[in-house]
Order: C-alpha cells, then structure tokens, then sequence
C-alpha cells in the first residue's frame, strides 16, 4: 500500500522503517527538508501541517494517511478522514488535557485531582499548572509549592490552564496498545517509566509489575481505545500508587515508551500500528528478554560512548541540530540478567 505519514519526526522514521519491512511505500509530509522521516521516506511533501494544497496531494497519493504527533491541523484530519484510521475523536480529545481528564472522569477511570485554572479562585499546593494545549515533554507546566510560587506564576492570558494537585506516586508505568479495525486490541508488556525535568528518562521492562496493576491499566486502556473508535497503536501514561492506577494522559499514536519493543519483543509498536491502519493481522506481542530503554538528549552524547555494545543498541534520529534537551535518538539494552541490566543502564546514565 501506499502510507502518508505526517509528521517527520522519529516516530515518523520508525513508521517508515516498520512499513518497508511490510513492504509498503511512504510519502512523509514535513515543514522541514532534512527531518529524520525524509533520510527514509520514498518521498516527501515539504509543507506546514495545515497546508490545504499538501494534504490534497499527499491524499490524492496514498492509501491511507496516519500521523505521528498532535499538533496537526483537527479540521484537516476531519476533511480526509476516510484515509485516517486514527480517525479524529482521539485527536481531538488529546489536544486538550482539560478534555483528556475529563473524558477519563466520565469513563470511570480515576485520576488526580485537577480543575480548569482560574487564577481568581481557589489555588491549591503542591500543585502543578498545566497548559490545556501544545505542552509536551514537561513544556508548558509549573510547579507551585506556596503561594510564592502564585505570585511569581506568569501565565499567558491567551492560553487555558489545569491545575492539578501534585501527586506523590510510587511509579509511573505506560500502556503500549494496537487497536485494529475490527475492535480486536493487544497490549504490549508494560513499561515502567521514569523522567527527567519532565522528559521521558528511562524504561524498565521485566514482565514483574503486580498482576493488578496491570490488569486494571489494560482494562482503562482498552476503554480508552474502544470508546475513541480508534484504530492504530495508542498509548496510556498512568501513575501508580499503592497499587491503584491513575490516568495521566494518552496520545494517539506510537510513544517514546513503547520504543523498547523494537528489540524487547517480537514486533514492534510500530509494526503492529502500520498493520492496524493497512488493516492486516496484529501480532500478539511478547517480551524476548528484559528490557530497558534510555533516552539520549542533545546533551547526552556520552551515554553512546557508555553503551555496553554486546547488549545495546542505538537508534539514531538523524537530527542534525543539537539541542539542550532534544531528543536525539535512544539505546535499548537487552538481556536476561536484570541486574547486568541495571548495572549496563546505571553506567550509561554516569
Ligand atoms: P507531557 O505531555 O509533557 O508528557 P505530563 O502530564 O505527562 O505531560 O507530565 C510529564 C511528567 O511530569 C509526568 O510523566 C510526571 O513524571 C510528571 N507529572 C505530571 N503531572 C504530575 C502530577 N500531577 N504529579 C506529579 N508528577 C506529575
Ligand atoms: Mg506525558
């Protein structure tokens, strides 16, 4: 088939990669000439995302378009959406946190406590504020711990806020789920997560969380998946606590912590998202080995010269700025042993 992906960032890149070993063909759209998807694309539509005349050709070129982040234009996802398996409701709802909480709320599934920001009311602390639109990997959030914090809070009036109480987890894990057209849905073993000044750090996959804590986090995410209608690979971020599981947030497309399955299972996220929208058998995942995944930032260069190369391996964006916490590609690091894991992840990190 005939694949438009937009968006030509990593997870583009590792689309792409999924679709040629599937042997289809890929037309990226991207603003930028030289972004990682265009080093593998068949062929690239160099355009902004809400580009009219470029997504009329890109959708006049392919069998089916999927995109690879959120800030894409809703109203021209809604134009083309007999090509978008995706399909817009999850789009739509993920743009805005305010919207993703409450359509979590209204199915039952718990979360922090939270509240659209009015500064003129009621603050509470420990809390963090959140921009309802555009934030990602901790951009757009503040922390406040008094009412110091209030005071020095500078907010831009053109934007919305949640504020959300901040919540002491145990750990935070994620779900890593392929929806096909059909409605059948297949997980990936679950990752736990830690970040780095809001930033995805590390992912630690060993098969050995609490059977409840999984179970109940499946069960949210196939709701999830289910009530959007959504067909492609979805994932779920969830904080956990005393071994009950709260929703956080979830994005409408392969996630930087489902990046381990490349080589922890036996298909990838991506693989199994490209068979979801060409509408082709999922495969059921299953963990080869423990797995641990370690991001490298701009900054993070050493981390490759720390790889132990008989277990890592690296996966280069082909970014050609570096920048203070950008993300320039990952290692995944497998093997039995967890605690040569441990000790190989822990070197890396310094
Ligand atoms: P982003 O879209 O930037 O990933 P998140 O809401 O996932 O936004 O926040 C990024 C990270 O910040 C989370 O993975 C978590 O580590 C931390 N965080 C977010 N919200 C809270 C909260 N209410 N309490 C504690 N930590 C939080
Ligand atoms: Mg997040």
């Amino acid at each position: 088939m005939r694949i438009g992906i937009i968006g030509g960032g990593q997870l583009g890149l590792m689309m792409a990669e999924a679709a040629h070993s599937l042997n289809h063909f890929v037309i990226g759209l991207d603003p930028i000439k030289d972004c990682p998807l265009s080093t593998v694309a068949d062929s690239m539509i160099i355009a902004n995302y809400n580009d009219l005349n470029a997504f009329d050709k890109l959708a006049n070129l392919v069998d089916v378009i999927t995109y690879e982040f959120e800030n894409v234009d809703l109203d021209l996802i809604e134009k083309y959406i007999q090509k978008i398996p995706q399909k817009s409701s999850a789009l739509r709802i993920s743009k805005n946190r305010f919207l993703e909480k409450t359509f979590a709320v209204q199915s039952a599934i718990p979360t922090v406590k939270f509240e659209l920001m009015d500064i003129q009311k009621d603050i509470f602390y420990p809390s963090i504020v959140k921009t309802t639109t555009g934030g990602y990997d901790g951009k757009g959030q503040f922390k406040l711990q008094s009412q110091n914090d209030v005071d020095n809070l500078r907010l831009n009036s053109e934007s919305s806020y949640i504020i959300e109480e901040l919540f002491h987890f145990d750990y935070e894990i994620s779900v890593i789920s392929t929806r096909g057209f059909s409605g059948e849905i297949i997980h990936f073993p679950i990752p736990k997560n830690t970040h780095k000044e809001g930033i995805l750090f590390t992912c630690e996959i060993t098969n050995d969380l609490p059977k409840e804590v999984c179970d109940k986090a499946i069960q949210y995410s196939e709701l999830i998946a289910s009530q959007l209608d959504y067909v492609g690979t979805i994932a779920v971020e969830y904080f956990v606590k005393n071994n009950q599981v709260y929703f956080n947030e979830f994005a409408p497309r392969p996630h930087n912590s489902g990046h381990y399955t490349i080589e922890g299972c036996n298909v990838s996220q991506f693989e199994n998202h490209i068979r979801a929208i060409t509408n082709d058998r999922l495969i059921s995942p299953m963990l080869i080995n423990n797995t641990w995944m370690i991001n490298v930032l701009g900054q993070d260069d050493i981390f490759i010269e720390r790889m132990n190369p008989t277990i890592c391996t690296y996966h280069n964006y082909n970014k050609h700025e570096k920048k203070l916490n950008r993300k320039m590609g990952h290692i995944t690091c497998v093997d039995e042993n967890e605690e040569l894991l441990e000790k190989t992840i822990e070197y890396i990190k310094g």
